[in-house]
C-alpha cells in the first residue's frame, strides 16, 4: 500500500486521537496537493468544514481526505495514460514531451506560484473539479476563462515597478506576465502566516468561517499582492 493510502486509513481510524488523524492528513497532502500543500490544506478546511477544535467534528478530517483521494484517483488515471503515451512517443523517436503535464510543472516560475505565498488564494473549485479541468486542458480542450479556475471577468493589473502583469481576479494566476521577460513572484501584503492557517484560525470552533478573522486579510486579496523578482528566471 502506498504511503498515501496508509495515511488515508489513519485519517479514517476513529480510535486515534484527532490530532494524529490530522497529522496523517498532512502526510497525504505532502504526496498530493494540486493547489500546493498550504493552499490545498486551506481549501480542505473550508470545503470539509474543519473546525478549529478538531474534537468538535473529527469526521471533517474524513471528508477532507476523501475529497483529496477522489482528486488523486483522477490524477493517477490521467498520469498513467500520459506515461503510456510518452513511452509510445519515445519509441517513435520523440524525446521531448509535446506539452508538460500540469503535475510536472515545477512551482518556481509557474503562473500559479502565488498560491504558495498566500494559502487563501486558489481556485474555488473542488479538488476533483480542478483536476478534471487540468486534465481536459492537457487533452487540448478549449476551455474559456482563466486556465486554473475558469473566471472570465477582467484581469487585475499588478504593477511590477517597470511594467505590469495581469492576474486572474479570482485565483491570482498570472494571465499576462510582465513584458520584461523575467519571472516575478507575487506575495500578499501583509503576509499570511502559515501557522495560523494550519491551526485554522480562519474557522470557528464549529467549522464555519470565523467572523472575527481580520477582514483586512479576507477582502480584495488579489489587490493586496505585490510583485517581486525571483532568481528562478522566466517560466
Ligand atoms: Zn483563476
Ligand atoms: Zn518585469
Amino acid at each position: 500500500m502506498t504511503s498515501f493510502l496508509t495515511h488515508r486509513a489513519r485519517v479514517h481510524d476513529a480510535a486515534l486521537p484527532p490530532y494524529r488523524r490530522h497529522s496523517a492528513l498532512r502526510t497525504c497532502l505532502t504526496e498530493f496537493a494540486p493547489y500546493g500543500l498550504r493552499a490545498t490544506y486551506h481549501h480542505l478546511t473550508v470545503s470539509a468544514r474543519m473546525p478549529r477544535i478538531l474534537e468538535a467534528d473529527p469526521d471533517s478530517l474524513v471528508r477532507a481526505v476523501e475529497e483529496l483521494n477522489e482528486a488523486r484517483a483522477l490524477w493517477l488515471a490521467r498520469a498513467e495514460q500520459y506515461a503510456a503515451q510518452r513511452r509510445a512517443e519515445k519509441r517513435a523517436g520523440r524525446r521531448e514531451p509535446p506539452v508538460t503535464a500540469w503535475w510536472d510543472r515545477p512551482w518556481p516560475g509557474s503562473p500559479d506560484a502565488v498560491w504558495y505565498q498566500d494559502p487563501f488564494l486558489h481556485p474555488p473549485l473542488s479538488l476533483p473539479d480542478y483536476v478534471r479541468r487540468q486534465n481536459a486542458l492537457l487533452d487540448g480542450a478549449g476551455l474559456p476563462g482563466c486556465p486554473a479556475c475558469g473566471e472570465e471577468g477582467p484581469a487585475v493589473p499588478v504593477p511590477t515597478g517597470h511594467g505590469r502583469a495581469e492576474l486572474c481576479r479570482c485565483c491570482a494566476r498570472v494571465l499576462v506576465p510582465c513584458p520584461c521577460d523575467r519571472w516575478h513572484g507575487y506575495q500578499p501584503q501583509p503576509p499570511v502566516g502559515w501557522s495560523q492557517t494550519w491551526r485554522r484560525a480562519h474557522m470557528t470552533g464549529s467549522g464555519e468561517p470565523n467572523p472575527h478573522w481580520p477582514t483586512l486579510l479576507e477582502t480584495a486579496r488579489v489587490e493586496r499582492l505585490v510583485a517581486y523578482e525571483s532568481p528562478h528566471g522566466p517560466c
